[in-house]
């Protein structure tokens, strides 16, 4: 058995939010097996100095197959797209997260990549990946969708990426920013089209989420029994009530919209994208904020892939969250235990408790007194053993 003690952690207890100083972490195998106890004469001891120890963070909303250049051409091939993602990849070891939920890849190659993680031939967060994006002729994403239309056909779409072995299918219920000729705000699959995708994943016990920014196109996929909304740049009170009454999440991904802003045309992005982004933002916060307030379950996700939004700054959106109203103990949970529960892995993931496993994330810097402090990462934790030191 081995065994890994972690001495002199101050360890964030995610879910009480609370920081034990001066305490310690036992792992077995793998697993947390005592918070605070002394070390056992035959564990591996590691002194944490009085860093911070974090439940390993969670990025629900990437784009592994994507570089985050101004102007994407989605022409690269698949060795190519590989290659990126496998660098990808490594940042998110660089950066404290254990867990990514990828919401739209390219030929299945997200698919080979999970699962080489699964068999411990790649070292990488866990992955929970959704295959190609399922969305309408010409709507959004469909250079590196599956182009579909009417109930039957988007009930097969979703079938293939099911087959193929998506973990969650994503559907496409309004346009986007980064597709031009689509607006945020037009709904796209209907109504019918996304129950019968929705109806195919809940089959077969996969979950489902949806891009979503317009109003009409979010209420369509609520109605339609959807698991996360993404984006949701417009959403109103009855939004707010049926996603608290059928369990969805929000997933905002606040960075997506920021560094497309941030950066603008002056670097290159498109001027159709830096428009609608810039139109989006602030009614984009005002919902955040509401949505806050009204008690949804919010999940960080970056959208990392698009424009200046990268692979390493999944901390940065705790950022974005504190600024846009969130307590930085909330934030932290929505970049954790939220997270894992969206994801369907809280009861192994998520917080440090005992039984769980050991990913961990050590930060030189409390991130519960700043979350900015969770953007310096100095030790990567996965399964008990040290993935990245710095
Ligand atoms: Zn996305």
């Amino acid at each position: 058995m081995s065994k890994l003690y972690l001495k002199n952690a101050n360890v964030i207890d995610v879910v009480a939010g609370q920081e034990l100083k001066g305490s310690s972490i036992l792992v077995e195998d793998g697993i947390i097996r005592e918070i605070g106890g002394a070390a056992p004469a035959d564990a591996e001891v590691l002194d944490l100095g009085g860093k911070s120890v974090m439940p390993g963070l969670f990025n629900c909303h990437t784009h592994i197959c994507l570089a985050p250049v101004a102007d994407p051409k989605y022409d690269e091939t698949d060795a190519q797209v590989t290659m990126m993602a496998l660098d990808h990849l490594k940042m998110y070891n660089e950066t404290g997260v254990t867990y990514v939920r990828d919401v739209g890849g390219m030929n299945f190659i997200d698919i080979d990549i999970r699962d080489a993680v699964k068999a411990g031939k790649l070292c990488a967060p866990d992955l929970a990946v959704s295959g190609k994006c399922v969305t309408m002729t010409g709507g959004h994403g469909w250079s590196m969708g599956r182009e579909c239309d009417g109930a039957d056909e988007c009930r097969k779409a979703a079938r293939e990426q099911l087959k193929a072995g998506a973990d969650w299918v994503k559907v496409m219920a309004t346009g986007g920013v980064m597709t031009k000729g689509v607006e945020p705000g037009s709904p796209q699959l209907g109504e019918d089209e996304l129950r019968a995708a929705i109806e195919e994943a809940h089959k077969v016990g996969a979950k489902t989420c949806t891009h979503a920014q317009g109003m009409t196109g979010i209420k369509n996929a609520l109605r339609a029994g959807i698991d996360s909304i993404e984006h949701g740049f417009y959403m109103d009170d009855e939004c707010f009530d049926l996603m608290k009454k059928n369990n969805t999440f929000f997933v905002p991904t606040l960075a997506a919209v920021y560094w497309i802003v941030k950066n603008g045309t002056e670097a290159g992005i498109p001027d159709y994208a830096v428009r609608k982004a810039t139109e989006a933002m602030e009614a984009h916060k005002d919902t955040f904020q509401r949505a806050y307030k009204a008690g949804v379950k919010i999940a960080l996700g970056t959208d990392s892939g698009t424009p200046f939004n990268p692979h390493s700054g999944t901390a940065y959106e705790l950022v974005l969250m504190v600024e846009a109203g969130m307590t930085p103990v909330d934030a932290l949970r929505a970049g954790t235990i939220v997270a894992a529960e969206l994801c369907g892995v809280e009861k192994e993931m998520g917080s440090i408790e005992v039984g769980k496993k050991a990913n961990l994330a050590v930060f030189a810097k409390s991130p519960l007194e700043d979350v900015a402090n969770a953007g310096d990462c100095c030790m990567t934790i996965k399964n008990g053993k040290v993935i990245y030191q710095a």
